[in-house]
């Protein structure tokens, strides 16, 4: 008999540090729902020296941070293998988030033991849903060096990103996973950002998800992929009556830097230039003024204040003007285990 897995709100920790660093912009793919904004975030490659000059200004020597190295895509940085070793020695645990082209040879340059999660994005079960959003051909390089990458011993993880345009094939992920080999499935969430931001509903596409149908098939989908043995790791967006509201910013250590020098807090600041820190001359700076850190304590019904500024299309309202549900933060997560 299969019991029916059981989804658990994994809370922000004391202590828990997460650095999400951009190393560059650049990208070999141009998706249709890509969140880097080059104006905001600058057009730079980092050089190595400046990287490692500025992960040390994140290392905490006594207590394990996780480092995610993303871009663009971080595999056009010719010293990213170099990068994850000098961020093992500083004590990171590290992930690189990759489109799946994995250039300049990266899976002969680290081996599985220097990294510790190799992270691919798809954003469909086949090239028929995932190419139109990522381009041409995306679905079957990315496939192809993920079976690579798990013949040769790395742990693989999966982004998969929920938008309108691939909701109704999310339910044929957890087969495909369970076949490539992936042991680690990320659901998230379309932000407004980017390019989606310039789409917004009643424009070319409607990206955002209304909380019925999210709440109709993610559960669904990640229970189907945690009974396959699978663990999958899925945005709250919605919290129960009873559940607590809680900012990240005011609870936990979340930082997200730009190759121009911005480090921000909260990702859904990222198109605005209200970042809480900016690195100068090797040096963390934290700003003073109307920054994003002045928005993370205000109280509203309605959860996140800066979903109800940036993105206030998936609130809902009773006719007594009450929200329908209050947004959780939007790195609050939800996991299943096998
Ligand atoms: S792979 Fe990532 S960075 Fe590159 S275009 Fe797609 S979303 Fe943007
Ligand atoms: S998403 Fe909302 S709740 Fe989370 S850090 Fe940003 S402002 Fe705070």
């Amino acid at each position: 008999m299969s019991t029916t897995p059981h989804a658990r709100t994994v809370g922000f920790q004391a202590g828990e540090r997460n650095v999400f660093f951009h190393i560059l912009t650049a990208c070999n793919l141009a998706c249709r729902h890509c969140y880097i904004n080059p104006d905001q975030h600058g057009t730079a490659t980092l050089s190595l020296e400046t990287v490692l000059s500025w992960l040390k200004l994140f290392a905490r020597p006594e207590q394990q941070t996780n480092l995610i190295l993303l871009g663009g895509e971080p595999t056009m940085h010719r010293d990213l293998a170099a990068i994850i070793r000098a961020a093992k020695s500083l004590r990171y645990a590290v992930t690189v988030d990759s489109n799946g082209y994995l250039l300049h040879d990266l899976l002969d340059k680290v081996s599985p033991q220097e990294l510790d999660y190799l992270s691919f994005s798809l954003d469909g079960p086949d090239p028929v849903i995932n190419d139109p959003i990522r381009g041409e051909g995306v679905f079957n390089v990315c496939t192809q060096n993920l079976k690579k990458a798990v013949a040769l011993g790395f742990n693989i993880s999966l982004i998969y990103t929920v938008s309108g345009l691939n909701i109704n094939h999310l339910h044929r992920m957890p087969p495909l996973l369970e076949e490539l080999g992936v042991r680690r499935f990320f659901i998230q969430v379309i932000g407004l950002r980017g390019n989606p931001a310039n789409t917004q509903p009643g424009g070319e596409v409607n990206w955002q998800v209304d909380p019925d149908q999210w709440l109709s098939v993610v559960p669904q989908v990640a229970a189907d992929a945690a009974r396959r043995g699978i663990h999958v790791t899925y945005p709250k967006v919605y919290l129960e009556p009873e559940e607590v509201f809680q900012c990240a910013g005011m609870v936990a250590e979340n930082f997200f830097i730009f190759p121009n020098g911005r480090v921000y807090q909260c990702p859904l600041c990222e198109d605005h230039a209200i970042h809480s820190y900016e690195i100068k001359e090797n040096r963390l700076l934290h700003r003073e003024g109307l920054n994003e850190d002045r928005f993370f304590p205000l109280s509203i019904p309605e959860g996140c204040v800066m979903n109800k500024l940036l993105q206030p299309d998936n609130i809902g309202y009773a006719k007594d003007g009450s929200p329908l549900h209050r947004i959780s933060c939007c790195l609050l997560k939800q996991e299943m285990l096998p």
